[in-house]
């Protein structure tokens, strides 16, 4: 019989806030896990964008962590120390021909969103409508030259041409068929942050080893793209079990900005950890 490989979980939140009950559910469902499967469990801090994220988040997070009774095993990725191999993975999609770069503004691509006929939507907002993947080879060249500043763009078109039909093992639900155009010409590089999520995530949990993504029933979607990107990069295809949001009493789900529901102000409420770990829907 084949050697069934170690269950390899994460939890990878963004350090833009104090954690929630919300991700303190999605943190337990990986840990759980494997713990459970005598496998892994990584922390990673996806810290891309500068303008968001902040040191203090980051050290809050695994002290709520460490607090709520979670472990983690080898060190906390942080993804702003790992530039260079996003990089890399980005001129490597650019040496396929799959990427082109984007000198739009957000004003220009709402604006020509706005004249069309018609404007689909993707799971990240309106798709953009192509202005810069039309630009000739000599304007885009200039624009480099110029230093323009500029974010790189997925070709989809191109992009989909190269790989077969795409799906992902949802636990429970069985294979789900893929639909990435759903995203268009997605931004895999912002103008004000080296890599998307996108990007790092998929590099992430392929160099990681992570065998079984667990994580909030919203990123089910994105899903579509990281099959894409693996498939395109050659990275390996992990499960997934995308678990349900937790909600309030008023059934709204949690999010950052209701304080009271932070695992800081719970534990400075008296709150035990093992309240709060039934508050996160995890009961021991
Ligand atoms: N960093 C993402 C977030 O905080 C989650 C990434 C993932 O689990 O795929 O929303």
């Amino acid at each position: 019989m084949a050697a069934v490989p170690p269950l390899v979980t994460r939890f990878a939140p963004s350090p833009t806030g104090f954690l929630h009950l919300g991700h303190a559910h999605s943190a337990l469902a990986g840990w759980r896990r494997a713990r459970a499967a005598g496998g892994r469990f990584l922390l990673r801090l996806e810290d891309i964008d500068p303008g968001r994220c902040r040191p203090d988040f980051a050290d809050a997070i695994q002290e709520d962590l460490a607090w709520l009774g979670l472990d983690w095993d080898g060190p906390v990725r942080v993804q702003s120390a790992h530039l260079a191999e996003y990089r890399a993975a980005l001129e490597a999609l650019t040496a396929q021909g799959l990427l082109y770069p984007c000198f739009c503004t957000r004003a220009e691509i709402a604006r020509e969103v706005a004249a069309a006929a018609s404007a689909p939507h993707g799971p990240d907002g309106p798709l953009y409508p192509g202005i810069c993947r039309r630009l000739s080879d000599d304007e885009r060249q200039a624009r480099l030259a110029a230093g323009e500043a500029h974010a790189l763009r997925l070709d989809m078109a191109r992009a989909l041409a190269r790989v077969p039909p795409l799906s992902f093992a949802e636990e429970g639900e069985g294979r789900i068929g893929c639909d990435p155009a759903r995203f268009g010409d997605a931004v895999l590089a912002r103008k004000d942050a080296p890599a998307s999520y996108h990007l790092c995530v998929t590099h992430d949990d392929a160099l990681q080893g992570v065998t079984l993504v667990t994580r909030g029933v919203d990123l089910k979607p994105a899903t579509d793209l990281h099959r894409l990107l693996q498939a395109l990069m050659g990275w390996p295809e992990p499960a997934y079990a995308h678990h349900p949001l937790l909600t309030d009493a008023a059934g709204r789900r949690l999010a950052k900005r209701d304080r009271a529901a932070t695992l800081r102000d719970l534990r400075a409420s008296g709150a035990s950890p093992a309240a709060v770990r039934a508050m996160a829907g995890w009961p021991d």
